[in-house]
């Protein structure tokens, strides 16, 4: 059996191995194609002096158990490695703080945890929500979060907190992100009161939730986050390896043929060699608007119905300092979205939230700044120059680390043009309705940080289905 995979990102590598791993009584032969000259996609891990450090994506949920084993299996379990713990910090109304503690995505269920980011009257207004009239909200559907949040609590919840942490996320402001779509116990918890023929309100599904969660034991927790020591160059070169797929750099697919006499597909692009013999199955495995591109012909429908998928663009710059003097003891800083004057949307400072990046440079600090969100390209198009000078420029206003004075060694920028999905409130019928209309075109299966979720376990949970499946076709 031939198959052709579209996408050398997480989500191609991932379904070439797991097409690998489940063969068994199939002789597979797998091509997958790659439009630019290296593998990855949003992974993408640069060699600074003292070591590689993640340009993209630079950790992921170890809540995700399937993540975990899977990454055991491929035998990186020893290159797993955990942050120092210590707290995140945002920068709101001039004021850098804490992030709030409790509630959910930065939505509090009483004005206490966030007091300090908002107006007297907005606290009140957040007090006093569960004695407001009731959501008018019907289990199952999705709304845009930032629409119900602005309507509950007002716009400085949104604008100073719940934008900033989901903008770390999504690379968008929470009005563009639908509440199932992004949170989605919030949603559960808000069709919950619905269901149960009880009051709607924001604070009561927050506090639900609140309620719901365990209550913390004694010793250490296990951190939410993990990462791995040498970058996600480790899980990106190990899948292409042990995947044993013939990977085709250079190679734009721009269009997808079937022949209806022998159930067959033709791959066409520019690098692809002339007499390439057609294939049993494919793969999409490319961002949103190009897979509906590539859709058009073999599966029209679910080409429509995935056309209004929008994509954020963001811009990230990896800067090395000879000095962390002054740089505030923290993993990072999340900003708010309307803070006048500053162009950075976050910083992550590695080297206090890695300790292995830590112990590898010394005295020096390394922090990522990130740029740009939905909507807005023209930070992702900015200089290098500019793009460094905003970022020494936020660092002095925002934290009081005078960047310049530290001594800047090296600098890595990477675009990322369309780097996320915009999951809104529509996004999750999206996917439903291209999944349905996918299933009616034999050996034709998509996946990607579209379909299935952006962060890393689950581009791999859903890269890994689309393979068994392709397989099982
Ligand atoms: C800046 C940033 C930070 C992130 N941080 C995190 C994080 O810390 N934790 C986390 O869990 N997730 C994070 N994510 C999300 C995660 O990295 C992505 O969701 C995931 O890597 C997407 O993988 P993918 O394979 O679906 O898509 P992509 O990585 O976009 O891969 C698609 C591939 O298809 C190729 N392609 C496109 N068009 C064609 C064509 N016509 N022909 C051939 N090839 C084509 C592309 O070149 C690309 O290599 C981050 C994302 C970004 C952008």
């Amino acid at each position: 059996m031939r198959i052709a995979i579209v996408g050398a990102g997480l989500a191609g590598l991932t379904t070439a191995y797991e097409l690998r791993q489940a063969q068994s009584g199939h002789d597979v032969h797998v091509d997958v194609f790659e439009a630019s000259d290296r593998i990855g996609g949003k992974l993408f891990t640069v060699p600074f002096n003292d070591g590689p450090v993640d340009l993209g994506a630079e950790a992921f949920l170890a809540r995700r158990e399937d993540a975990l084993e899977f990454f055991a299996d491929l035998g990186l379990e020893q290159s797993l490695v955990e942050p120092s713990g210590k707290s995140s910090l945002v920068y709101s109304a001039d004021t850098l703080d804490n992030l709030p503690r409790g509630g959910v995505m930065g939505i509090p269920s009483s004005s206490a945890p966030i007091t300090h980011l908002i107006s007297a009257d907005t606290a009140a207004r957040i007090d006093a929500e569960k004695d407001a009239e009731a959501i008018d909200w019907t289990p199952g559907e999705d709304r845009s979060i930032g629409k119900l949040v602005r309507e509950r609590y007002g716009d400085e919840v949104v604008d100073r907190v719940v934008s900033s942490l989901l903008g770390g996320v999504y690379s968008c402001l929470a009005d563009d992100l639908g509440i199932r779509a992004t949170v989605p116990q919030l949603a559960e918890a808000l069709d919950g009161l619905a269901e149960a023929g009880e009051k709607v309100t924001l604070s009561g599904a927050v506090s639900k939730i609140e309620q719901s969660r365990p209550a913390p034991t004694d010793g250490p927790s296990k951190p939410v986050f993990n990462a791995f020591s040498g970058g996600y160059a480790e899980l990106y070169e190990t899948l292409a390896e042990k995947s044993e797929a013939d990977i085709h750099l250079d190679t734009f697919v721009s269009g997808i043929s079937f022949d209806t006499k022998t159930q067959q597909y033709t791959i066409t692009g520019q690098g692809i060699p002339g007499d390439t013999e057609p294939y049993d199955r494919v793969v999409v495995a490319t961002p949103a608007p190009t897979t509906a591109r590539l859709l058009a012909k073999v599966a029209p429908e679910a080409a429509e119905a995935l056309r209004p998928v929008k994509l954020a663009s963001s811009a990230v710059v990896g800067l090395k300092f000879d000095s962390d003097e002054g740089l505030p003891d923290a993993s990072g800083v999340l900003i708010a979205a309307d803070q006048p004057g500053v162009h950075a949307k976050a910083f992550t400072f590695s080297s206090k939230k890695w300790p292995h990046i830590k112990d590898r440079i010394g005295q020096g600090a390394l922090i990522r700044v990130s740029f740009g969100r939905f909507g807005d390209d023209s930070l992702a198009r900015e200089e290098e120059d500019t793009l460094v000078d905003y970022a020494l420029d936020d660092l002095l206003t925002i934290t009081g680390f005078d960047a310049r004075a530290a001594g800047v060694s090296e600098i890595y920028t990477q675009r990322w043009f369309g780097g996320l999905p915009r999951f809104d409130e529509h996004h999750l019928a999206t996917v439903a309705t291209v999944r349905e209309k996918i299933t009616a075109q034999p050996g034709l299966e998509v996946t990607g940080a579209w379909a299935g979720g952006v962060g890393v376990p689950a581009v791999i949970a859903d890269a890994r289905a689309a393979a068994n499946r392709i397989l099982s076709s």
